[in-house]
């Protein structure tokens, strides 16, 4: 089977740790082993990942370089998190798949740009909150000199959004499927994928905004024609009442049941909403199955026995 893995942040980074690159690497190592399994077991695997907390220290690195050295926009910072990340996969998938004696799968990590819309409503709203926090003062005077859109985040500061556009076309799809043809193990659209909007002169342009890596995930899915869309995530299943004493795990749905679960507002934006989203634009355009899981449990819940599994009917 053709599958695309979507990784949390979890993956990378566990909650509570500093951030520190030899913690980066012990997580991302654990993620590969479990994504070998996969791979030992027949099947093609896609990966994409989330780069919440690595470019939120590549923009405050930025930020308090900017008196020695120039900072660098937004765009060239999420490519900057695509090679960090990429990088510490390759590194693992070359070890490891060397090690269990898997031949013709070598790992590449593709430095990936997602066309969004400039029309898009997105971009008059910005609300995702990135890079340092702040003082009132210093704020505003960015506010004045960039004209960046800043919030004050209730006690902790000023902080500056940008908007989060849906995507709508992967720049790199056919050399992403030239890639996957020849039996790469590729590691691509990291942190939703790097903004760009296409000009009026047909010219790409990288773009101050953050996709949401579920949603890109989707349309890498999509992209490549995949069997199976996962989003491996640090819950063991999509839950209805979430965090309520009437809390229920859902095993198995149709595609209608969890549209209709989706209606009733079950599922949180910013965390559990957008996988489900992505879940139910997959199997809604034509994708067999899409699953959502816990990252420990990503073989069994390949194979249906494990995580939320939708199917079209
Ligand atoms: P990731 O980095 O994997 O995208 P998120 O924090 O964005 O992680 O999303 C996963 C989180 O979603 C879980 O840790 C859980 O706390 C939360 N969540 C919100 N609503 C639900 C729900 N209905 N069922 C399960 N988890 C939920
Ligand atoms: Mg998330």
């Amino acid at each position: 089977m053709r599958v695309l893995v979507a990784l949390g942040g979890n993956a990378i980074l566990q909650r509570g740790q500093q951030g520190l690159a030899s913690e980066q690497r012990a997580n991302v190592q654990k993620t590969v082993e479990q994504i070998v399994r996969m791979i030992k077991a027949g099947h093609e695997v896609i990966v994409t990942h989330g780069n919440g907390p690595q470019v939120g220290a590549i923009l405050i690195q930025n930020e308090m370089g900017r008196a020695a050295v120039p900072a660098m926009p937004m765009d060239v910072c999420g490519a900057e998190s695509q090679g960090l990340i990429g990088y510490m996969f390759c590194e693992s998938f070359s070890n490891t798949l060397a090690r269990e004696g898997v031949t013709g799968r070598d790992p590449v990590c593709l430095v990936t740009r997602v066309e969004v819309d400039p029309e898009d409503p997105a971009f008059a709203h910005p609300t995702k909150p990135v890079g340092p926090f702040s003082t009132e003062e210093a704020a505003k005077k960015r506010i004045e000199e960039t004209g960046e859109t800043w919030i004050s985040d209730a006690g902790r500061g000023w902080r500056r959004v940008v908007p989060s556009p849906d995507p709508m076309a992967i720049v790199e799809k056919d050399v992403i499927n030239d890639l996957l043809e020849k039996g790469f193990t590729l590691i691509a659209s990291g942190g939703g994928g790097i903004p760009v909007i296409k000009r009026p002169d047909g010219q790409y342009e990288g773009v101050e905004a953050v996709i949401d890596k579920d949603l890109a995930g989707e349309l890498l899915a999509a992209s490549v024609k995949a069997d199976l869309l996962m989003i491996l995530t640090d819950v063991p299943r999509v839950a209805v009442h979430y965090g309520t004493p009437q809390q229920q795990w859902l095993e198995r749905l149709t595609l209608a049941e969890m549209e209709s679960l989706e209606k009733e507002g079950h599922f949180k934006a910013g965390s559990m909403g957008p996988k489900v989203k992505a879940i139910l634009r997959f199997v809604r355009s034509g994708g067999e199955r899409g699953v959502i899981a816990s990252l420990d449990e990503a073989l069994e819940a390949l194979e249906g026995g494990a995580g939320t599994q939708v199917c079209r009917n």
